[in-house]
């Protein structure tokens, strides 16, 4: 994009040069990141009315070694741009399920289940279920503990395929859910076919639960329609003991958010248990 008139770079040129480098060095940092193992995954507790711990969300940090503990609002959507979030996929996948692995041989933690985040990109790999077979057959865990989070952007291409590669893993105990529910392109009539085991109420109809009718009536609707259809339905951002009341009164019963416990390093993470467990 050369401007008209001097022989230099414009300063459009260098912005996009700039922006272009930047790119590179994270995609750089990212491959190295993977490779030296800086990921890291955290854990924030799921829970069942009256409080009962049934396992936890992972959620993926970068312990950068400059600039500390990084979110993943900070590198996911460039990984999944470039493509490197499959790798980082299967990366959270294999230490989710060691992590499951190890839980299962002591009697206190052996019925722990995780969540773990999917993206659509990952699920599109035509070997996807064959990865994530491998995965659970290395570790040898119990693979009903494990539940996989799909967003609503995997319903807009290649239906079929999708469901057909989720039946594969249902068969073998896998369980999914639609997460941030409410907030894409979701036809009913392909949540109807979907083999799902849960339905995730976004955050964002949580958080006004107390002020907004609207988003009251929303949440409402989504716990209504999840129980019709036969799903569990967890509320996440859960943040107040009010919010969590009136989820209880809509009929919602499993819940995540900060109210219980932010995403927490697995010893922390196992010290909730047992402070939850009334250790
Ligand atoms: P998500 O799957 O919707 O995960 C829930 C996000 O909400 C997490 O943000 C969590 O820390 C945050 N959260 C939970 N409870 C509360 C609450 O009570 N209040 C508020 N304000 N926030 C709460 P986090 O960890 O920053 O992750 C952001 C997103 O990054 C995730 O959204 C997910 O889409 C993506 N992500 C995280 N880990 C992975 C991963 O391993 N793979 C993929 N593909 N995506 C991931
Ligand atoms: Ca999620
Ligand atoms: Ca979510
Ligand atoms: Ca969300």
């Amino acid at each position: 994009v050369k401007q008209a008139g001097g022989n230099g770079l414009s300063f459009f040129d260098i912005t996009l040069q700039d922006q272009a480098y930047q790119r590179l060095t994270l995609a750089q940092e990212l491959q190295q990141a993977l490779n030296e193992e800086q990921f890291e995954l955290f854990y924030q507790p799921q829970l069942v009315h009256p409080g009962v711990v049934l396992g936890a969300e992972v959620l993926l940090r970068w312990r950068h070694p400059e600039r500390g503990l990084l979110s993943p609002d900070a590198f996911i959507r460039f990984a999944e741009e470039t493509g490197l979030i499959v790798e980082m996929g299967e990366y959270v996948l294999f230490h989710a399920c060691k992590q499951l692995a190890i839980w299962q041989q002591t009697p206190s933690t052996a019925r722990l289940e995780l969540s773990v985040n999917i993206s659509a990109k990952q699920l599109k790999q035509a070997n996807f279920s064959d990865k994530v077979l491998d995965i659970i057959k290395h570790t040898a865990i119990d693979a009903s503990a494990l539940k996989l989070e799909l967003t609503e952007s995997v319903l807009v291409e290649d239906f079929e395929n999708i469901v057909s590669v989720m039946q594969i893993l249902q068969a073998k105990g896998i369980r999914f859910s639609l997460d941030d529910f409410g907030t894409g392109y979701s036809s009913l009539v392909y949540l109807k076919r979907l083999p799902l085991y849960q339905l995730k109420v976004d955050r964002s109809f949580v958080a006004d639960l107390l002020t907004d009718e609207n988003d009251q009536a929303i949440a409402k609707m989504i716990i209504l329609l999840g129980q019709t259809l036969g799903l569990e339905v967890m509320a996440e951002g859960v943040e107040t003991v009010e919010q969590l009341k009136i989820l209880y009164k809509l009929g919602c019963y499993h819940y995540q958010g900060y109210y219980f416990s932010k995403p927490l390093p697995l010893n922390e993470f196992e010290h909730y248990l047992v402070k939850a467990s009334g250790g």
